[in-house]
């Protein structure tokens, strides 16, 4: 075991020729790097990568021994976001933990991506190895960093997916990014506030200047600095490309149509954004399918963060309207697989690794 950094840099996660990669050498390194999985089970993970039930575990052992195995982030670039992720996730579970309420969500965050298991394939187009996640169990609490991390990287992969036919089905059509917003409110008016902000837009779609024809629609929550609760949507909009001639709406007037459509009696705050005809709307998708909640404002104050999982407990964060809709079927549900295997994936591999959470460290390590 003590071999595997030694074959990652011969090997060459840098470089990797594979010209030089004969069938000894990759029988050699899956001997070297794959773990039996029996070997796994003593430490209280579950043999395979499994996205199920989590009763009957042990905690993960928290008093780590030392060690100098590498750690993920030394050896793949792609996956240091794992790190941070996984340490906001103790950070909230932390939180969670002891509370009547939310102490069934620390015990499953506990166990959430404890191990990760890659394999190391060929890089598309480098001469090189990269990392695919071939495993890992996800806690699926609806605020864990690591599963809303995981669930936002999917919806983005889909609209990503779905973008080219959509460009394709309506060339003359333009893209607009718009924010709606209103005036705070208190975090236990949330709930009662999203549910009245959802029917103003729904009134603000039958308005007779409403010409968009389709939307991905989707809800942040920031947490103000005078402590209230900042909901607001972030909007991208397909619209004919009369919009730009008789139809226009500008910034002053869409003001004025939020307000109404929302019954405010003060003119709230709108963003309004026209894609450049030759830009290529994906560069907006980030923006619209990122966290309803900023991660920060998971772990920062734990009040907001017990109000919050309450109010915002089995409720929506992002629609699809439109014409879009047809398209965009399965961004804003909770997707299958937060792996990511069901990518067309022929790739050759050439071995696997084990990363394990190590709360103290805050790092994943190989595991050997
Ligand atoms: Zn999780």
């Amino acid at each position: 075991m003590k071999n595997v950094p030694l074959l990652l840099s011969l090997t060459g996660l840098q470089r990797f020729s594979k010209r030089k990669r004969s069938k000894s050498n990759i029988a050699e390194s899956r001997d070297i790097v794959g773990l039996p999985h029996s070997q796994l089970n003593t430490t209280g993970f579950m043999s395979k990568s499994l996205d199920g039930s989590i009763s009957n575990i042990p905690r993960p052992i928290r008093n780590e021994v030392d060690t100098n195995e590498p750690s993920l982030s030394e050896l793949s670039e792609q996956d240091k976001p794992w790190d941070k992720h996984r340490h906001s996730a103790d950070r909230v579970a932390d939180h969670y933990r002891g509370e009547v309420e939310f102490d069934r969500y620390a015990q499953r965050m506990d166990f959430c991506s404890q191990l990760l298991e890659f394999k190391l394939v060929p890089h598309d187009r480098e001469d090189s190895l990269r990392f695919k996640l071939a495993g890992a169990r996800f806690c699926r609490v609806r605020h864990c960093p690591v599963c809303q991390w995981r669930r936002s990287l999917k919806w983005k992969a889909r609209a990503l997916e779905a973008l080219p036919k959509i460009i394709k089905d309506f060339p003359k059509h333009r893209w607009l990014f718009l924010t709606l917003t209103q005036k705070n409110c208190s975090v236990t008016e949330l709930r009662k506030t999203i549910t009245e902000m959802n029917k103003s837009f729904k009134r603000l779609t039958r308005f007779k200047e409403w010409c968009i024809d389709g939307w991905i629609k989707s809800l942040e929550v920031t947490h103000g600095k005078d402590g209230k609760a900042h909901p607001h949507f972030h909007l991208l909009l397909i619209c004919p490309p009369s919009y730009f001639s008789n139809n226009y709406i500008s910034q002053q007037k869409w003001v004025e149509l939020w307000q109404k459509a929302a019954k405010l009696d003060y003119k709230p705050q709108i963003h309004i954004k026209a894609v450049h005809k030759k830009q290529n709307p994906a560069i907006l998708i980030p923006e619209i399918l990122k966290y309803s909640l900023k991660e920060s404002d998971l772990y920062r104050d734990k009040d907001f963060l017990f109000e919050v999982t309450k109010q915002l407990h089995k409720t929506r964060c992002v629609s699809v309207g439109g014409v879009l809709k047809s398209y965009l079927k399965k961004v804003g549900e909770e997707p299958e697989d937060l792996i990511g295997n069901d990518e067309s994936e022929t790739a050759e591999e050439i071995a696997r690794l084990y990363f394990g959470w190590r709360y103290q460290e805050k790092k994943y390590r190989l595991k050997t």
